[in-house]
């Protein structure tokens, strides 16, 4: 009998409930058929926590996610919610998770799917087979560093102050997930930085080549300024497999991958902890958030949530195998022609939030 994982449900708001409701299906299905165990509970989170007990994120919750194997989390936030305090608005729920598991290594892939090639605003032959690992620093840099804040200078102007700060251990420890992983897909690292104008970035380079020559050698490991990046993305973005890179580039960087395959609604992410420390916390989510403007009508689009599963079953179950069961039955699904209304064309015939998730088990026998 293989382990049991716990499994922590934290919905959230807007179309969370939605997509996490048709992705609990879907592990229940992998369950039945024996192919993975799960002990799953399930709790509030932003929006729907501050209605409940007015605060998005309880220590009940909190205690409860550093117990668990897993989070899967919807998304968070909604105008409902866009006039409470700023420290108690559903955003601060996430930030606080990220904080208190210390999930600093942020995975984001950006993949194309062959029968939803035509949603991407590049050509065909640019994206098709897309198929990068962002591995983004999240609990460093630029967003965290002291000191940070607006001063009121003496001539009665203001000035803005954020800090970018990185030591090694933060690098080190990133740039180990980086490699790990390069291993178990076609064995690149692109390491991006501004090292050329930032003396953190400086750092940066050097550390992750010190963790290179250490333990990892036998991966291919380069080096990119961020503004180059930018470009390559939309370039030649074939060229990456997994790119290794700080707070802040990450995040604009990812969420131009992201734009490349032109589907909100498809893309997965992980957000895991230090495994060495021992702690193995790991946070999966849809990139996407609470898509208010469709929320509670059942026609949002699970499969970003449902891909989100697949990546806790090889990072935290190390099931590789029945990850990869799940995402082939995901592209069996469009395959076959499923289409909710984000990612529909003319002509196609729509499916609905439930239907989607029904055609991803049948996929799955
Ligand atoms: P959004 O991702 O929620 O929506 C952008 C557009 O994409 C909308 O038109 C929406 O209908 C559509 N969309 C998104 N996901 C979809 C899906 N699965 N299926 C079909 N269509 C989908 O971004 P937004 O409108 O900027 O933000 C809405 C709320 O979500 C805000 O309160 C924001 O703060 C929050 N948000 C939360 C997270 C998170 O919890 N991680 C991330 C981003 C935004």
């Amino acid at each position: 009998m293989s382990k049991t994982f716990r499994i922590l449900l934290l919905p959230g708001d807007g179309i969370g409930p939605e997509v996490v409701g048709a992705t609990a299906r879907v592990l229940q299905h992998l369950e039945a058929r024996g192919l993975a165990h799960f002990q799953i509970e399930e709790a509030p989170l932003g929006g729907a926590s501050i209605d409940k007990y007015g605060m998005p994120l309880t220590d009940d919750t909190l205690r409860l996610a550093k117990k668990v194997d897993a989070i899967l989390m919807g998304a968070v936030g909604g105008p409902k919610w866009d006039a409470v305090p700023y420290h108690i608005r559903p955003e601060q729920a996430l930030l606080s998770l990220r904080k208190e598991l210390d999930l600093f290594a942020n995975l984001r892939p950006a993949m194309t799917f062959a029968p939803l090639i035509s949603a991407s605003s590049l050509k065909p032959e640019i994206v098709s087979g897309l198929d990068i690992m962002f591995i983004r620093e999240l609990t460093g840099g630029m967003y965290f560093g002291e000191p940070r804040g607006i001063t009121e200078l003496e001539d009665g102007s203001k000035r803005g102050i954020n800090t970018h700060v990185y030591t090694s251990y933060e690098i080190r420890r990133v740039a180990r997930v980086a490699f790990a992983l390069a291993r178990r897909r076609r064995n690149k690292v692109c390491s991006v930085d501004k090292a050329n104008v930032m003396e953190a970035g400086k750092l940066w380079r050097q550390e992750v080549h010190t963790v290179h020559q250490m333990d990892y050698g036998d991966v291919e490991l380069s080096n990119m300024y961020a503004d180059n990046c930018a470009m390559q993305l939309v370039r030649a973005p074939k060229q990456f497999d997994v790119i290794l890179t700080d707070n802040l580039f990450g995040d604009l960087l990812s969420d131009e991958a992201a734009m490349l395959t032109g589907s909100l609604g498809m893309l997965p992410s992980a957000s895991l902890g230090d495994d060495e420390s021992g702690t193995h916390h790991a946070l999966y989510e849809p990139i996407h958030g609470s898509a208010p403007d469709i929320a509670g009508q059942n026609i949002a689009n699970p499969l970003a949530t449902i891909l989100s599963a697949a990546m806790m079953l090889r990072h935290t179950c190390h099931m590789d195998d029945v990850g990869r069961m799940l995402e082939q039955a995901v592209i069996k699904t469009l395959e076959q022609g499923h289409r909710t209304r984000d990612i529909a064309t003319p002509g196609d015939t729509v499916v609905n939030t439930n239907e989607m998730a029904d055609a991803v088990i049948r996929a799955l026998d």
